[in-house]
């Protein structure tokens, strides 16, 4: 079987404003905090490489 590629939705907050805000687990763009712009998630090999603190995952 192949490596789990369950997609998710992350609940993550800004390190720079405290925003939370969800993001998907599977980005093909910059993902950045609608607050403050700050880059949330990058696309890495098709997965979000998250950059600020998850907070938990939501189904
Ligand atoms: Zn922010």
């Amino acid at each position: 079987m192949p490596e789990k590629q369950r997609s998710r939705f992350l609940r993550v907050r800004c390190s720079d404003c405290g925003n939370e805000q969800l993001v998907y687990s599977h980005v093909s763009s910059v993902v950045r905090c609608k607050v403050c712009s700050k880059t949330l998630a990058v696309p890495r090999g098709g997965k979000a490489e998250i950059k600020v603190t998850i907070l938990g995952e939501v189904e």
